[in-house]
């Protein structure tokens, strides 16, 4: 059995953060990943400015990311309003940006194993982690798995039996749109954000109830009708080409609360939990909370943190301070952008007072 310091599961945002600041802190990390990178992945790929300066500081250069500093809101009708973000965010396709940011991590010495992890245990103060080829030990394994995977399920979390009825669909087109902005557009039983990335190709993310999804035949075919009933979107989507094959589909996207800990397994991004993604903030937190989990990791390798159990205490004291106030705003905003005529009402009044917009917006985010 192959023997290292700390295991991390994911090199997604979350798990590479972590890996890449335990390294430069001298650790000896092993990161698993069921799928190599570079790969395309749902998300709106809006990243808040808060993480940028930390990003450039690890040499993940973003100076090709076009700068998004405004908003506009749509209604399902098609009444909108317009709003300059307080701290505005750039656009980057997930292909770039873990791509990116994995590169750093090898640099600094992280060590990637292609392979999914099937199983995970603990006893006598050491952690086994097996997958389908081989089996591994490790002081520490840290959890940055993503909003959903069979280890949820091997876990006992109990968001995993709870069936969500949340789908996330994407596609990149070629179509014109201003680079500086993103527009999110509400329909019925959903809404989506539209942004440029980096290569000049705009996304098209929206999260939609599958009740709504399922009078359609695929993603595509879901996409062109929410797209021809939307007075907005439906001119800038009827001319634009897609430059994907096929759209790319999740299903089940949960934004139950979730335990940090399990079976001392400390978690980080979305395997911690999902913020509603109109608030443009998954990936920030995501790096954020990585950030924090190998700091806190860290500390109690060196000794400064007594056991396991002190250690998840004070990653959810923390982890809850940072992150408690945009989740809770981020839940309440979903609720009001799904209610048509809430939402109708909503862009009326703030649309006179763009100051309030920012403040909702400011409570989403944290700070640089
Ligand atoms: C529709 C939608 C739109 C969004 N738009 C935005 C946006 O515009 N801006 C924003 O900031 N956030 C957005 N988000 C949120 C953002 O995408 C996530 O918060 C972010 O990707 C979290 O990163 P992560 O590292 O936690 O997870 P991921 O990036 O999902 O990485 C998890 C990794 O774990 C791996 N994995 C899973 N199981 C195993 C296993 N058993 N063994 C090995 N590896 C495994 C997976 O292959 C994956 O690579 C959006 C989310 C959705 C659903």
């Amino acid at each position: 059995m192959e023997s290292t310091e700390i295991i991390v599961i994911g090199a997604g945002l979350a798990g590479l953060t972590a890996a890449l600041e335990l390294a430069e802190a001298g650790r000896q990390v092993v990161v698993f990943d069921s799928h190599r990178l570079p790969r395309h992945k749902v998300c709106g790929e809006y990243l808040s400015m808060e993480v940028v300066p930390y990003l450039n500081s690890k040499g993940v250069d973003l100076s090709d990311a076009p700068e998004i500093g405004h908003l506009l809101l749509a209604t399902p009708g098609g009444r909108s309003l317009r709003a300059s973000l307080p701290l505005g965010a750039v656009g980057i396709s997930r292909y770039a940006l873990d791509q990116r940011l994995y590169e750093a991590a090898r640099a600094a010495g992280v060590r990637f194993v292609w392979q999914a992890v099937e199983a995970v245990s603990f006893s006598d103060h050491q952690f086994r982690v097996r997958t389908r080829e081989n089996a591994y030990s490790a002081r520490l394994v840290l959890g940055a798995w993503g909003k959903r995977s069979r280890l949820d399920r091997l876990a006992g979390r109990p968001f995993f039996s709870k069936p969500s009825p949340w789908m996330g669909i994407k596609m990149h087109y070629q179509m014109d749109y201003p680079g500086n902005q993103v527009g999110l557009y509400a329909f019925r039983g959903g809404y989506g954000g539209l942004s440029v990335t980096e290569t000049g190709a705009v996304n098209f993310c929206y999260l939609i109830h599958r009740d709504r999804f399922k009078n359609t035949p695929d993603l595509e075919a879901c996409t062109r009708l929410l797209a021809s009933e939307h007075p907005l979107l439906a001119p800038l989507l009827s001319e634009a080409k897609p430059l994907f094959p096929k759209a790319l589909g999740i299903s089940n996207i949960s934004f139950h609360p979730k335990k940090l800990g399990s079976n001392h397994i400390l978690m980080a991004g979305d395997a911690a939990r999902l913020i509603h993604p109109l608030c443009g903030n998954g990936m920030a937190m995501a790096i954020e909370g990585g950030r924090l989990l190998a700091s806190l990791t860290t500390g109690y390798i060196q000794g400064k943190i007594r056991d396991l159990d002190a250690l998840e205490k004070e990653y959810s004291l923390q982890w809850q301070g940072k992150f408690r106030q945009r989740l809770r705003f981020g839940s309440l905003l979903q609720q009001l952008l799904l209610h048509p005529r809430g939402l109708e009402i909503g862009v009326g009044i703030a649309g006179k007072s763009p100051r309030l917009v920012q403040q909702l917006i400011e409570k989403t985010h944290g700070r640089p």
